[in-house]
């Protein structure tokens, strides 16, 4: 290794930038919401309209890392989400709903947005969310096949009723550092 040669380290983070995207409805907002509370979200909430960030600090490896959670309106994409809403960001989880099919087949178009608007070292996770609700209408199988045939991480959730939505974050949090540590993502 070059003497000169910088090697990554999590006191060099200084942000972490997560994207939220999917249809208006599939419950996003209830999802960061759930997160930034540090579990069940009872509240409802009303749409989105255009973009939000929220801040949150989570530990890892007895590190302090800030994230940047950005939260969007679905139908308003084209208006909302330009190339430069995706730029640096870390993560992108894509939501649809278990129990709406057209914002599960809008996910290849999702997706197709977010490959070509973020890099190949973005972690990408699909999210098929509202899974507490019995009138469930996309299967966990067609869930886990459409997230493997894109390589992305699939998790089923209710964002409403988990408790564990914590733990989606920081599962991708630490997927997010290993990356840093590698060289492999921009500090
Ligand atoms: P967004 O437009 O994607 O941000 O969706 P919202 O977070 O505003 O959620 C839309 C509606 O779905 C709200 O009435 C939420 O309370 C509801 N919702 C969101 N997540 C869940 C869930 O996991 N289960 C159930 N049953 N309802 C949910």
């Amino acid at each position: 290794m070059l003497a000169d040669t910088k090697i990554p380290s999590l006191k060099d983070v200084a942000r972490i930038k997560i994207i939220i995207v999917g249809n208006s409805g599939v419950g996003k907002t209830t999802l960061l919401k759930n997160f930034l509370n540090g579990g069940v979200t009872r509240e409802k909430y009303g749409t989105t309209v255009g973009t939000v960030s929220e801040t949150k600090i989570v530990s890892v490896r007895s590190r302090d890392i800030p994230l940047t959670i950005w939260d969007t309106a679905g139908e308003e994409k084209h208006r909302c989400i330009t190339p430069q809403f995706y730029r640096n960001s870390a993560a992108v989880l894509v939501l649809y709903d278990v129990t709406n099919r057209q914002s599960f087949d809008d996910l290849t178009k999702w997706l197709l947005d977010v490959k070509t608007r973020t890099e190949s070292t973005t972690s990408i996770v699909i999210i098929g969310n509202k899974s507490d609700l019995s009138s469930r209408v996309v299967t966990h199988y067609e869930g886990c096949a459409f997230a493997d045939r894109y390589e992305c991480v699939f998790r089923e959730t209710s964002a409403l009723n988990d408790d564990d939505i914590v733990t989606v974050f920081e599962e991708l949090v630490i997927k997010i550092c290993d990356k840093i540590e590698r060289g492999l993502l921009p500090t």
